[in-house]
């Protein structure tokens, strides 16, 4: 991804703050153990003005990453959403990518991190492409690095410490010359990409592994398998073998930072005709219309940013 553009106004701890002053102390415990949860969202420009997409899901996958981590946020599911509005609003962005954030902050350093004050942030900056110039599609590794199983810590959970494993990954991916990494599970299956669910194309059949393969299991994810179904797509949601990526006619990533990205090669296997496939194709399209509200059928996964939002957070 492209460096991000800093914006006006940070929302933290229930205002908003400029820019320069939403800052932390060196010993914040988050810093020193990986103890926060996050979030991914983005807004787009629609025919109503800029909406955030599945904005209600995100918030709420974002209280279960805490939960797991019982790091009470003190602010509420509403309080967070209005939040989330707010700071699009007030960087008078359209599109835009937010990084909600939520951490436990300096106190001690103990491991344990009871009576730690909580820290809660969201930053929204312009939006950008992921990787810029992969129109065409990405380049993948297969990593050395495995996925972490629910016996190690939970894959479903978006936490800070997490994402050592996919850096891990994604840096050997870089080193090798590649654009991205793919990262098998324990079960030698495959998994995820460093920050992306994975979709394979087979025959017609759009085929992607569900929770049980230890993926982060995605909104993209999700949006792109009920896309599917409306467009009459076949789908299977079954593990995938590393054989099924050699034997794929099209691959693809979904996310909300890479949204619908085709995989060209994998590791010094290129797929199908190098170039995007057909079905990869049509999803794309049809989740950019879903994004930018042209699809009246997905007008539910939008919330807009100029809605008079409840009261705005101001305490904790
Ligand atoms: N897997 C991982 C490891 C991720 O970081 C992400 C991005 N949040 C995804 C999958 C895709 O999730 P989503 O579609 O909700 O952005």
């Amino acid at each position: 991804m492209p460096p991000f553009t800093p914006t006006q106004f940070i929302w933290k701890d229930g205002a908003l703050v400029p820019w320069e002053a939403a800052q932390t102390h060196v010993s914040a415990h988050a810093l020193q153990y990986g103890t926060g949860v996050f979030e991914g969202m983005r807004s787009y420009d629609t025919p109503d003005g800029a909406a955030i997409f599945r904005l209600d899901d995100h918030m709420r996958r974002f209280a279960v990453s805490a939960a797991a981590y019982e790091l009470p946020l003190p602010f509420s599911f509403e309080q967070l959403c209005a939040a989330s509005l707010h700071v699009v609003r007030a960087n008078r962005l359209t599109n835009s990518y937010l990084r909600p954030l939520a951490f436990f902050d300096s106190h001690s350093f103990a491991v344990w991190p009871k009576d730690c004050p909580v820290t809660v942030a969201i930053i929204a900056v312009p939006g950008r492409v992921y990787i810029d110039g992969a129109e065409g599609g990405v380049r993948v590794m297969i990593s050395s690095t495995r996925r972490f199983d629910a016996s190690v810590l939970p894959p479903h959970v978006k936490a800070c410490g997490h994402y050592t494993n996919s850096v891990r990954a994604v840096q050997e991916a870089r080193r090798n010359g590649f654009d991205e990494a793919v990262l098998l599970n324990s079960k030698g299956d495959v998994a995820e990409g460093s920050g992306a669910n994975l979709f394979v194309v087979r025959k017609g059949t759009l085929i992607t592994n569900d929770a049980d393969a230890s993926i982060l299991p995605g909104i993209t994810r999700d949006s792109v398998l009920r896309i599917a179904q409306d467009l009459d797509i076949p789908v299977q949601v079954r593990p995938i073998a590393v054989a099924d990526l050699r034997s794929a006619d099209e691959l693809f990533f979904s996310g909300t930072a890479v949204e619908v990205m085709p995989i060209r090669q994998v590791d010094d296997h290129v797929v199908g005709d190098g170039a995007p496939g057909v079905i990869t194709r049509r999803l794309r399209t049809a989740y950019q219309d879903a994004v930018h509200g042209r699809d009246p059928r997905y007008h539910d996964w939008l919330a807009r940013v100029s809605d008079p939002s409840p009261a705005v957070a101001t305490a904790r």
